[in-house]
């Protein structure tokens, strides 16, 4: 029904400058085609409410990054947008911000669901969201699985304006009737294609059937891959998009680089060999599974390195400690596994390790942009096996980058 409802919408767009309706055929696997031309480039032009203003320069802001100048206003508008830009550029002030300017801040009612694929995603939004809206007293709600459900109640009831939260947490509380969404007009998907993919798909449907049929939809990422674009259209109406494309500010600030360790069993001593350079810096060091996480960690421990790791078979209450050192800079060296790969955004991060090379290329982008943030500079660097030389190659192609063998200098380059 909802979906009739939506293509019944009248979708004119007096206001806004795109510039084309085309379909997404001829673009490359990977990438959205913009069709949207309109840039700010300053927070002050953006007709943005006076304490939002506020706080956003009182968080530091001065300019707003590539994606911000684009997508804030079309959001602003009302129009469903799907906007794919690099990792560490900014999106997820674009849509705090946007959710902040949306919403009524005299209704106790929520009214921007946003969703994240882990809980430490969850919650280091709803941080931006706080300090750029400090200005505004909003209340913004963390609905994270691992939590008390009656707090999770109790904040809900006492309407959040916005609700952060993960997909399975986020369900049961409004199967529950514990979270009731009539009033939401903006539901944003950050990591969109992981949260459209595997996993996730259905319970995003779900909730997604419980919203209001005029609720705008907003999707962001540094990956669209081609189905999840095709996913989209069922449920997105007329979607601004919106591309900051990999070649305009890509990777340039990581440098990437490949060590060969012929056999796997080679990997930790390569990393110990490597371990005061990857001190030099904050460094997450990502593995493929849980096990190895745990693995590599006692290993270290064992040769009386000093790490940290997380994976998502650990409690809420240890995944919350671990991040919270390694955010204060108190624990320096975490390894993980793609729990950590998407969103994250600790600044002083400059060092990525792929002690396996990640399952996709998506994921590839998403965990070297851990480091790098906003510009920084930042490296990566890949172990690879025999048996991983393709793929290394592979994704090399796929983003038109170069990696390199590790020089011998190369703690001068973190
Ligand atoms: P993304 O979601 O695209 O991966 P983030 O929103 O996490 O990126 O932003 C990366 C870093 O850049 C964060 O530390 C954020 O505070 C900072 N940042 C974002 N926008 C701006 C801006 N306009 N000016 C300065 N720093 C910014």
């Amino acid at each position: 029904m909802r979906d009739s409802e939506r293509e019944l919408r009248n979708n004119d767009d007096q206001e806004g400058s795109k510039n084309d309706t085309n379909g997404l055929s001829d673009v490359p696997e990977g990438e959205i085609e913009s069709n949207w031309d309109t840039i700010v480039d300053k927070f002050d032009d953006m007709n943005l409410k006076e304490e939002l203003l506020r706080g956003i320069y009182s968080y530091g802001f001065e300019k707003p990054s590539t994606i911000q100048q684009r997508a804030i206003l079309p959001v602003v508008k009302g129009h469903d947008v799907i906007a794919q830009a690099q990792s560490g550029t900014g999106k997820t002030a674009t849509f705090s911000i946007s959710a902040l300017q949306s919403i009524d801040l005299t209704l106790k009612k929520t009214q921007a669901l946003i969703l994240a694929p882990t809980r430490e995603l969850a919650q280091q939004i709803q941080k931006v969201v706080l300090a750029l809206g400090d200005y505004l007293s909003v209340d913004c709600h963390a609905c994270i699985g691992g939590t008390s459900i009656k707090d999770d109640m109790r904040k809900l009831q006492d309407g959040a304006q916005v609700v952060v939260g993960t997909p399975g947490r986020v369900f049961d509380m409004i199967n529950r009737g514990l979270f009731r969404t009539d009033d939401i007009k903006l539901f944003i998907l950050d990591e969109a294609d992981e949260m459209l993919s595997r996993g996730f798909k259905d319970q995003i449907y779900e909730v997604f059937q419980t919203l209001p049929a005029i609720t705008q939809v907003v999707l962001l990422s540094a990956t669209m891959p081609a189905e999840v674009l095709e996913v989209s259209k069922k449920f997105m109406r007329d979607p601004v998009r919106i591309l900051v494309k990999r070649d305009e500010l890509t990777l340039e600030g990581i440098k990437q680089f490949f060590v060969s360790v012929e056999k796997e069993d080679w990997k930790l001593d390569t990393l110990c060999d490597l371990y005061e350079t990857v001190t030099i810096t904050q460094a997450v060091i990502f593995c493929n599974t849980r096990r190895k996480v745990e693995w590599l960690t006692e290993k270290m421990h064992s040769r009386e390195f000093t790490v940290s790791a997380l994976h998502g078979e650990m409690t809420q209450q240890e995944r919350e400690v671990i991040m919270k050192e390694f955010r204060s800079g108190s624990s320096r060296v975490l390894i993980a596994t793609d729990l950590l790969a998407r969103g994250i955004d600790v600044q002083h991060v400059s060092l990525v390790i792929n002690y396996d090379l990640p399952k996709n290329r998506e994921n590839y982008i998403h965990r070297i942009g851990r480091g790098g943030r906003f510009g920084r500079k930042g490296v990566a660097i890949n172990f690879v096996t025999g048996d991983d030389t393709r793929m290394l190659r592979d994704i090399e192609t796929f983003y038109s980058t170069q990696i390199d063998e590790m020089p011998l200098n190369i703690a001068e380059l973190i």
